[in-house]
């Protein structure tokens, strides 16, 4: 299998060359130039047991005989090291996909071990060190910062926006020491997405310093996410005998990609819904009026505060490039910071859980098909753990949540992030040291 750019003018690369990619050189997204499609026979030989092989099959496929294939298990192994439950709410059909197990209690965990394994595989064992530089907006430098940490021949330089994530999230960022170092950008995570491609964009600067990304458009970080939904909905459908259907909250579609991909590829997935925060663009082109990126409006749940997904091109791509296909494939509904306050305190009290602010807003799209006589299984994916969010959530909680132990650990070390400003310079300075 080669994977192709959904602008179609860049050569195609094998899995490996293209897992740790960013932008394509035409500046589209890396696709697979077909989709695997599993019949009846291979959905049946599809283990559902563990979430590493379910991983394992579905990926398959798409490697080929890329190197990595033979190595694919261990790969999938080292990045399901943790559990992913399907927790039953009421009996009634509403769940919860419990997806913040990782070491730093959001989804983004599972794929970004993925990639560092992966890229750790391939990585000639006298190449020089290379520098995965990520542009964060609080999630996802932790995960990779988790998943680089300690691995030789790598490190790892994160950017955030002062004073725009979580507490609880600064603190993890600065925390990974050693090969991981955290850098306070005094402006918007935006900036921080222009410096990291500024310097991804600098030859000079890359041939004294190698540089990877680790964003969410790489397809190390999207393709791995298939691996939860895939299983869930295979034993939901082995042993009730109907699809599972699912509530993703989305900001830039990575997670929910995910979900639609494998259910192009015949797994029996059910609907899937994406809830937004009231960032408008998703809404508003599922609702028919012609997709138009603008800046992210700041809400409760900023790990979603995005204003141009960035893999709208894969949803078209998906959608064979129609847009009127696009818009059957899912659905979106809105959900602004008054009903995330409401939702995040109502849970508490119906059901005694504490959920994040993302996941909040998933529950609330579930409440509203409730509302209206909606009777089917549906999952919301639960994307991080509410303690991740305690400036937001504790305030509406009887009780602060209790912070997962892998988390807790992470909070109880000493922080450090040196700052600085939005200059494409002082980004190289600390690149070069
Ligand atoms: C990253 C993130 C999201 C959004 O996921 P996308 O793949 O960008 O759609 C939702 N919730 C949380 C907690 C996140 O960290």
């Amino acid at each position: 299998m080669r994977f192709v750019s959904t602008r179609g003018a860049s050569p195609a690369l094998r899995f490996s060359a293209a897992l740790g990619a960013g932008l394509a050189p035409d500046g589209g997204l890396y696709v697979p130039e077909r989709l695997p499609r599993f019949d009846a026979a291979d959905i049946a030989a599809i283990p559902d047991a563990n979430l590493a092989d379910t991983l394992a099959a579905l990926l398959r496929p798409l490697l080929g005989d890329d190197a990595l294939a033979t190595r694919l298990p261990a790969l999938c192994a080292e990045a399901a090291s943790f559990e992913i439950p399907l927790v039953g709410l009421n009996g009634r059909g509403d769940h919860l996909l419990e997806l913040f197990h990782g070491p730093t209690a959001a989804f983004k965990d599972l794929a970004a071990r993925f990639l560092a394994a992966s890229l750790a595989a391939i990585r000639a064992p006298d190449a020089a060190v290379q520098t995965v530089l990520v542009a964060t907006s609080g999630d996802t430098g932790a995960a990779v910062g988790a998943a680089f940490h300690g691995r030789p021949g790598f490190r790892v330089l994160i950017l955030y926006p002062e004073g725009k994530v979580s507490a609880a999230q600064a603190h993890s960022l600065g925390a990974f020491g050693d090969n991981v170092r955290a850098l306070r950008v005094a402006g918007s995570f935006d900036d921080c997405q222009r410096l990291a491609k500024h310097a991804l964009g600098n030859a000079n600067l890359r041939e004294e310093v190698p540089l990877l990304t680790a964003n969410s458009i790489s397809l190390g970080r999207l393709l791995p996410q298939m691996g939860y939904y895939a299983m869930h909905a295979l034993r939901f459908q082995r042993r009730h005998g109907r699809a599972l259907n699912f509530i993703i909250p989305s900001g830039n579609l990575g997670n929910s990609l995910a979900a639609l991909i494998a259910r192009a590829m015949g797994l029996p997935i059910g609907e899937v819904v994406l809830a937004t925060n009231a960032n408008p663009t998703l809404a508003e082109f599922f609702e028919g009026a012609p997709y138009r990126g603008r800046n992210a409006i700041p809400t409760l749940a900023n790990a979603m505060d995005v204003g141009a997904p960035s893999n709208f091109e894969r949803l078209l791509w998906l959608a064979g490039g129609d847009e009127s296909t696009a818009r059957a494939l899912i659905r979106v509904q809105r959900i602004d910071d008054a009903r995330i306050r409401a939702t995040v305190a109502a849970a508490e009290r119906r059901h005694g859980i504490a959920h994040c602010p993302h996941t909040a807003c998933g529950l609330a799209v579930l409440e509203d098909l409730r509302a209206a006589g909606d009777t089917r299984d549906w999952a919301v994916a639960a994307t991080a753990h509410a303690s991740k969010f305690l400036d937001v959530v504790g305030p509406l909680l009887s009780a602060p949540p209790e912070v997962p132990a892998a988390f807790a650990a992470l909070l109880a070390k000493p922080s450090q992030a040196e700052r600085i400003e939005v200059d494409d310079d002082a980004l190289a300075a600390a690149l070069r040291a």
